[in-house]
């Protein structure tokens, strides 16, 4: 389904990707691990298209197409889905507000017209359910005073409702307790489908406890440098990190 090809990108000079290859299946849930600083976040921003990096070389094709030739609206349309480390408060924007255009630009951009307010209200409410998700959240501006497991949930909510091909979750887990990680896992468990993968990127085990990848990839420097099936997130727990530092010098 994602398909990434000598991945070569800097952001100010400085080499952040080296000539990354990975390929993700149709249905299966890939995790990346990695260090601080290894390219994780790079990676996923460059997949959704934001502005400021600068791809030297490499292709990143969705079901075939190169999604660097597209805009990021262009992606999202296309099925690609970015679920952020840090979500963003948006005072003055209210989260309904917010959803409703979500989903209208995406029918738009597929020639479809918009979303009639009960369904759209139908939707959110059964999606919100799922995540443990106040109603009176819904009600406030994006994010703004949410907690950080409020703010995860959110995201999900996006995912949910936009029901993307392939999902990116960057640090997902990071500023959650026990209890979030478990509502949010469940809610991406419940996504996993044939259609549909994800990128589950993290530098913790814990998160891959609660959404068990099909195969984890090792990030170290810009590059790939190991990949193997789930156990392998359970060796990077005792060993750290270590080894594979020095394997991608
Ligand atoms: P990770 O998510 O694995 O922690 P990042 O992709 O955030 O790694 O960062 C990879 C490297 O790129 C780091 O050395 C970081 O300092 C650098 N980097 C990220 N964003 C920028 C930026 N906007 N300007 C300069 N360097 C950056
Ligand atoms: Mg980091
Ligand atoms: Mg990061």
């Amino acid at each position: 389904m994602l398909e990434i090809k000598n991945l070569v990108v800097q952001i100010e000079d400085n080499r952040i990707l080296n000539g990354l290859n990975l390929t993700v299946n149709d249905g299966e849930v890939a995790a990346i691990m990695g260090p601080n600083g290894s390219g994780k976040s790079t990676l996923s921003y460059v997949i959704a298209g934001k502005a400021d990096y600068e791809v030297l070389d490499g292709e990143i094709l969705l079901d075939g197409n190169n999604v660097l030739d597209m805009s990021p609206d262009e992606r999202a349309a296309a099925g690609l889905f970015l679920a952020f480390q840090y979500p963003l408060e948006i005072p003055g924007v209210g989260t309904m507000t917010f959803l409703k255009a979500c989903i209208n630009a995406q029918r738009r951009t597929r020639g479809e017209g918009e979303i009639s307010t009960p369904d759209f209200i139908r939707k959110v409410n059964a999606a919100a359910d799922k995540l443990e998700i106040e109603k009176d959240m819904l009600k406030r501006a994006l994010n703004v005073g949410f907690s950080g497991g409020e703010k995860k949930r959110m995201e999900i909510l996006q995912m949910a409702l936009l029901e993307p091909k392939f999902c990116v979750l960057d640090e997902t887990d990071s500023g959650l307790d026990i209890d979030a990680l478990r509502i949010v896992s469940e809610g991406v468990n419940a996504l996993r489908a044939q259609g549909r993968s994800f990128l589950v990127i993290t530098h913790y085990q814990r998160l891959l406890d609660h959404i068990v990848p099909d195969t984890v990839h090792v990030m170290s420097k810009g590059l790939i440098v190991k990949t193997g099936g789930k156990e392998l997130a359970l060796e990077l727990e005792k060993s750290g990190y270590a080894d594979y530092r020095s394997e991608a010098a």
